[in-house]
């Protein structure tokens, strides 16, 4: 498979070509066509498998095949992720791959001032990756609104739980829409990612690397 066979939009590929990545990695080739489907997904792969890029370029496409205003203070996208590191990573991520479409995100975490982050969220965004801690917190303060969120990711739920996120995840997911589109990628299968997993996803196609 080649990354023109998935069907992706053609500044996705544009910027993939301008990466260099010539050929979709396993879990890519695996995730993709049933992402652009719109179907939920189990991920289990590690980190260095290109997995990013799994979720990313299908939700990139439905946003550029999908166009609609931001909801204030929302987000159309909500990636979780357990650390500010990956939280990062993965917003740049978003930011490399969008670089010919037009796409606003913003990254929330803890351990910095809140301003920037309450003044980015004012207008709302295509993409949001947030850790657990912080996003609450701002949802609490009335800052952001989860409602109109129409794909959850959560990446490396394995590492969420290990450091203790599982309530704030249930958390967030309470404020979610039901109707809404859900990945959830891990490393590792332990029963309290799979309890989590039959909690939020529906009709999960699973993709194991
Ligand atoms: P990840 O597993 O998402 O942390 O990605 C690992 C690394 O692989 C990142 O540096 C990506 O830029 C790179 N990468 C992801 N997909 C591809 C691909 N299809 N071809 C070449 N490099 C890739």
């Amino acid at each position: 498979t080649s990354f023109t066979d998935l069907n992706l939009s053609e500044p996705l590929l544009r910027a993939l070509s301008e990466e260099g990545y010539t050929t979709p990695t396993p879990i890519q080739a695996g995730a993709i066509p049933h992402l652009l489907e719109g179907r939920d997904l189990l991920g289990l792969a590690q980190t260095g498998t290109g997995k990013t890029a799994a979720f990313a370029l299908p939700i990139l496409h439905r946003l550029d095949k999908n166009r609609r205003p931001a909801p204030p203070k929302g987000a159309r996208v909500l990636v979780l992720a357990p650390t500010r590191e990956l939280a990062a990573q993965i917003d740049a991520s978003f930011v490399a791959y969008a670089r010919h479409m037009r796409l606003s995100h913003t990254v929330i975490f803890g351990g910095v001032g809140q301003g920037r982050q309450v003044e980015a969220m004012r207008r709302g965004v295509d993409v949001l990756v947030a850790a657990p801690g912080r996003l609450l917190d701002l949802v609490g303060q009335g800052h952001i609104d989860l409602s109109r969120v129409e794909v959850l990711v959560l990446d490396e739920a394995d590492r969420m739980l290990d450091m203790g996120f599982v309530r704030d995840i249930r958390k967030v997911v309470a404020l979610l829409p039901a109707d809404r589109q859900t990945l959830l990628f891990s490393a590792t299968m332990p029963k309290s990612i799979a309890d989590l997993a039959a909690g939020l996803l529906r009709n999960p196609a699973t993709v194991e690397v």
